[in-house]
């Protein structure tokens, strides 16, 4: 096979592209890795936290994947809407691998969603990442008040990221807007609910501890919604023990339930974790959310909760919802809508049982929003290794001599490998003149006039 696309600059797409130009049935073949945004890493460089600085360093180690001679970065290239169609691509290279993520978030389906004030996780990260399709100053932190619902790790980095002062991100890469107004948040309380209880939660311990390590917060947990389903509290005669992960969880947070005293220091800020709330409305004050209501669970005995039948409010003037989130589709490739993934056959791409030759997915948009960034290496290997065995019959196909150009044709404006080098540097140099090491350029015009070369910073 001569030529091969990757649609999505991910890891999932990066750990594809390594193991096609690593596969011993396909050798000598050419990858380009295309992505919608100018600059490459999709949510490790616009999801992964700021201050989580050693995850952000495995930038390192897929960028020596897209410099690999046979492999070429092809940015601010979108694959459907007004961008190339996937019928299009299909005619330019000989198969295509779609890595296009899950990033558009899950609603709650409550009243009072839509109101000012009231916005997904999905957006708060995208805002403090400097996405560029995040609306600046959409977060002026005016809040004193925030409830972050939702009890997964994505919920602990929006919580942290709130908690912490402006000092504490400023050697990071946040975009200066984002710092700004981190530096004037009027923020004290955060609450962190979910409507299941601790053992239930997906947040893993270690970005649990970091919450209680933050200078200036003081975590706040009652012991009563520490309470376990006593069928699933692996101390019933037969029943499962707990998984490691809850036991070291329940650890932590029983540790910060017991030290509910305090030690006579007054907290720049509260996280409070509370449990068995279920958000049933958005409350609503002069046209803005003024707080959220719950309705109490409590443990059903499978594993589950069930109402009780009593309610509790909590006053907010702005409202994050993290639980969880979706794949898009994709128009020109099937979609299971329940799933929000393209249906797949060990990463043949479906179409009813049959599969779509040439069209293949990992990551997100294959397996759904799950898994820690390592785990679309392996899943990106399975993908590889079904194109690998389908080789033969995709080798026949043609592929266009000059793909790059038969997009510039299509009216595109691709950022090949130089563009983002220029994107970097303008980075470093908008940080030194900021006195700061390099500061993520926030918006689609200073990127592409950084891309070109043309930034002023
Ligand atoms: C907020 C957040 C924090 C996280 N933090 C961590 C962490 O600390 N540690 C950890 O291990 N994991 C973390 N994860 C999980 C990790 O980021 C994912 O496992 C991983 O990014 C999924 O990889 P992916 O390639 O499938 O999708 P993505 O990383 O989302 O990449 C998809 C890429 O496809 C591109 N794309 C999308 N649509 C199109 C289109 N139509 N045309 C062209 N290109 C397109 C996007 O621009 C993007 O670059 C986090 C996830 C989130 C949401």
């Amino acid at each position: 096979m001569q030529r091969i696309a990757v649609v999505g600059s991910g890891p999932s797409g990066i750990y594809a592209a390594q193991a096609l130009v690593a596969h011993p049935l396909l050798p000598g073949v050419r990858v380009h890795v295309l992505d919608r945004l100018p600059c490459p890493y999709g949510l490790v460089r616009y999801g992964v936290a700021p201050d989580h600085e050693k995850i952000k360093s495995l930038q390192q180690s897929l960028r020596a994947v897209l410099e690999h001679e046979r492999v070429t970065f092809v940015g601010n290239v979108p694959v459907g809407g007004d961008g190339v169609s996937p019928e299009q691509l299909g005619g330019l290279y000989q198969a295509v691998v779609y890595c296009v993520g899950a990033a558009t978030d899950r609603p709650l389906g409550i009243p009072g969603e839509e109101l000012p004030g009231s916005h997904s996780a999905t957006d708060f990260v995208s805002w403090y990442s400097a996405h560029p399709d995040a609306a600046a100053g959409r977060f002026a932190l005016r809040a004193r008040s925030v409830v972050v619902i939702g009890i997964g790790n994505v919920a602990v980095d929006v919580a942290r990221i709130l908690a912490r002062g402006a000092d504490e991100l400023r050697p990071t890469d946040v975009p200066e807007p984002a710092l700004g107004a981190l530096a004037g948040s009027r923020v004290r309380e955060i609450h962190m609910a979910g409507r299941r209880g601790p053992s239930q939660a997906r947040f893993t311990t270690k970005e649990l501890r970091e919450l209680g390590a933050l200078p200036g917060a003081r975590i706040t947990v009652d012991p009563a919604e520490l309470v376990l389903d006593p069928a699933y509290a692996g101390t019933a005669p037969g029943s499962p023990p707990l998984p490691a992960m809850v036991r070291r969880n329940l650890d932590v947070l029983r540790g910060w339930a017991a030290d509910a005293s305090a030690d006579g220091r007054t907290p720049a800020r509260t996280i409070g974790l509370r449990f068995y709330l279920r958000p049933v409305a958005l409350l609503e004050r002069r046209g803005r959310v003024a707080g959220v209501r719950f309705a109490r669970t409590a443990p059903d005995g499978t594993g589950g909760v069930r109402d009780t039948g009593t309610f509790e409010e909590i006053d907010a003037q702005l409202v994050l919802r993290a639980v969880g989130y979706r794949g898009m589709p994709l128009p020109g490739l099937p979609f299971d809508p329940v799933r929000g993934t393209v249906p797949h056959l060990a990463g043949r791409v479906l179409r009813g049982a049959v599969p779509s030759p040439g069209q293949y997915v990992a990551g997100w948009i294959k397996r759904g929003p799950t898994g820690v960034i390592g785990s679309n290496r392996s899943c990106a290997k399975e993908t590889v290794a079904s194109l690998a065995e389908d080789a033969p019959l995709l080798a026949g196909r043609p592929a266009a001599p000059d793909p790059v150009a038969a997009l510039r044709a299509y009216g595109l404006r691709p950022v090949e490998w130089d563009g983002w080098l220029s994107i970097e540097r303008a980075e470093a140099a908008l940080g030194r003149s900021l006195g700061r090491g390099p500061v993520k350029i926030p918006d689609w015009p200073g990127l592409m006039d950084a891309a070109r070369g043309d930034s002023l910073a």
